[in-house]
């Protein structure tokens, strides 16, 4: 189910029998308390809040609660499914009847923080194993009935499916094994028996794996019951890749990245929706006067013609409509960026995330101030590189290679604070966009025989790949343990590990669902996604390159894209005369240009408009002097 839409109808009609259980034995005949307190005709509005940190999954079933209690109850959103929230954020704002919405209150909330509960965990394990590529798996340990809905969860945390039933796929364990006599017998039973179902074999120990690996054709997958990681990594290098292996049994947080770490394809684990500790959120009833969205856009709105020429707002192609509809300008971060530098305007509200402000900062004029809503909008990618650890690994390259600034050229995306930008303006080093990077990088390998290239990998790898060189011509660098000088002398392309958690949900699976599900549909990512997803689609781009090559073709064109979600679902919305799909089952938004919200926009123009320069970016002159270098040598090729 790639339709957003889709996966969303399919959530709401598991629930709505759960939705009516639960409202039977939640209310029953009335609520005794509300009917009996509040009048009537009593307008309230409730807030749904996080207590803690966590990840948000079961807004629609919290909406369809309310409108079945209630069908005047209105329910606005102010977070997407699968974002990240902060303790004290808003998540939902429900107004309406106040007899309604207390009665509601309970059960909306119950089925939100379970399902949030599930996601948040889920998040956890994903995130531990992100620069792996391990994908964290969930069981069949779901509470009974609620199947659908903790699956559902598990994808918005970040996860993926197991089989939905025992009816979806043939998972051979050692009951079946003992009971039919042996590996061979029971996957040559279960061929014969359903010869179109994926089939599965739980192995114990290496003998039985050896014989699964043996069977022909290979099998679909191979799960490895409750090994230890030295017996793991043993299981990896015997299958060498020609049948995925799961791992699985006693799978903790404290385990996760060791199990990881083995190779394995897939992790399994039980505890995602077995053992679920809800989110803490709770609903704090206000008055009416708590602004809504449509208030907050008006508010925009006033400010914005009220500044005039003085003011100037961009949007990145991730942000939320409702943040696009005010920006003067929408684009990626470097058009942004470009805009920015070319304006009169006296201030630039940056809707994006912090280092984009940082860029636009440093390109600005004299006078100019940059501003961002929300000044802890960071970036997942850019944030899994600074600038100490980049000059840790400087000096263990200097001391393998002899003399690093003759052999290695520093390249840093744009996605990267100013400070790494600084530091390849002082090491001969450049910047590099999703748009320019393979420009860029042989432009670095004229320079000196190899690049360090941070801090996305996948970027650095795929721009390789396209120029031609192999895979054995690239090393990760590996903080922990780096590279032998071996390696790193025969090589011509470093790899920092960092990773965009939105564009590496993409896997090599969605392209093949998909294309069976739209045959002759055609599909672009990213270049920030996986090599293997990247090798599977049909073309690859920045967000600029994507928007082109939907905008350059014709009615009935049919796209599959593998990029954050807010920017699909506008191509979707502005081109009816074409199918445009995620490429994800569950739709990726990116959690930090999520941040961006009216609430906050209007904060900043507010304090503007009293004179206050409220969450401006700035950078530090000789840290802007020599970010500009790198930026400058960028933009002269
Ligand atoms: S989509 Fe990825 S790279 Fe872009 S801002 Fe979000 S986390 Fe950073």
């Amino acid at each position: 189910m790639h339709n957003p839409n889709e996966t969303t109808g399919a959530l709401l009609a598991a629930a709505e029998p759960l939705i009516s259980l639960a409202i039977e034995e939640d209310i029953g005949s009335g609520d005794a308390t509300s009917l009996s307190t509040l009048e009537p005709d009593v307008i309230l509005q409730g807030r749904i809040i996080a207590k803690a940190r966590g990840v948000i999954a079961g807004l629609p079933v919290a909406e369809a609660v309310f409108c079945r209690v209630d069908p005047e109850l209105q329910f606005v959103t102010h977070v997407s499914e699968g974002q990240a929230v902060e303790a004290g954020e808003v998540v939902a704002v429900v107004t309406g009847p106040g007899r309604s919405l207390l009665a509601a209150e309970r059960t909306a909330l119950n089925f939100l923080q379970r399902l949030s509960g599930i996601a948040t965990q889920t998040r956890k394990f994903a995130a531990a194993v992100a620069t792996t590529q391990a994908t964290i798996l969930d069981t069949r340990k779901t509470l009974p009935g609620y199947r659908v809905l903790d699956k559902y969860a598990v994808r918005m945390g970040g996860g993926s499916n197991h089989r939905m039933s025992l009816a979806d796929m043939v998972l051979i364990k050692d009951n079946h094994i003992d009971g039919s006599g042996g590996i061979a017998q029971a996957v040559h039973r279960a061929r014969e028996r359903y010869p179109d179902l994926a089939i599965e074999v739980e192995v114990r120990d290496l003998h039985e794996l050896r014989e699964a690996i043996d069977c022909e054709p290979p099998l679909d997958r191979i799960l490895l019951d409750n090994m230890t990681p030295d017996q793991m990594r043993e299981a990896v290098a015997l299958a060498g890749g020609r049948v995925p292996l799961e791992a699985s049994g006693n799978v903790t947080y404290e385990r996760v990245l060791d199990i990881a770490g083995t190779g394995v394809d897939f992790i399994s684990v039980g505890g995602l929706t077995h053992s679920v500790t809800a989110l803490d959120l709770s609903m704090k009833i206000g008055s009416r006067a708590v602004h809504s969205d449509a208030d907050q856009a008006a508010r925009i709105r006033h400010m914005k013609a009220a500044f005039g020429e003085r003011l100037l707002i961009l949007g990145h192609h991730y942000q939320r409509d409702e943040i696009i509809e005010f920006a003067d300008f929408r684009g990626d971060s470097l058009e942004l960026s470009r805009k920015a530098s070319q304006t009169d305007a006296e201030t630039i509200v940056f809707c994006g995330v912090h280092f984009m402000a940082e860029v636009a900062a440093i390109l600005a004029r004299p006078g100019q101030h940059v501003l961002i809503p929300d000044m802890t909008a960071g970036c997942y990618l850019a944030d899994t590189a600074d600038a100490e650890s980049v000059s840790t690994a400087w000096a263990a390259l200097d001391a393998a290679l002899d003399n690093v600034e003759a052999e290695v050229t520093p390249i840093t995306y744009v996605n990267s604070s100013a400070e790494l930008k600084a530091f390849c303006g002082r090491h001969g080093g450049i910047v590099c966009t999703s748009g320019n990077a393979e420009r860029v990088v042989r432009w670095a390998l004229g320079q000196r025989p190899r690049v360090f290239f941070f801090p996305d990998q996948h970027l650095g790898r795929n721009t390789a790949l396209e120029l031609g060189l192999a895979p054995a011509d690239m090393v990760v660098w590996s903080p922990r343990t780096p590279p032998a000088p071996r390696t790193l002398r025969s090589c011509k392309v470093i790899l920092w590990p960092g990773v965009c958690n939105v564009h590496q949900r993409f896997r090599p699976e969605h392209v093949h669902r998909i294309r069976n599900q739209y045959p002759g549909i055609r599909v672009i990512v990213h270049p920030e996604s996986k090599a293997e997803v990247v090798a599977l689609a049909d073309d690859s781009g920045s967000t600029s390159k994507i928007i082109r090559v939907v905008e350059a073709s014709g009615p009935g064109a049919q796209w599959a894209i593998g990029t954050e979600s807010r920017l699909v679902n506008r191509l979707q919305h502005e081109h009816p005369e074409q199918l445009i799909l995620s490429l994800a089952d569950v739709p990726p938004f990116c959690a930090s240009m999520s941040q961006i919200t009216l609430s906050n926009l209007v904060g900043v123009l507010e304090a503007l408009q009293a004179g206050r320069l409220e969450n401006e970016v700035t950078v530090a002159p000789d840290t802007a002097h020599w970010a500009r270098v790198a930026l400058e040598r960028m933009l002269a090729l």
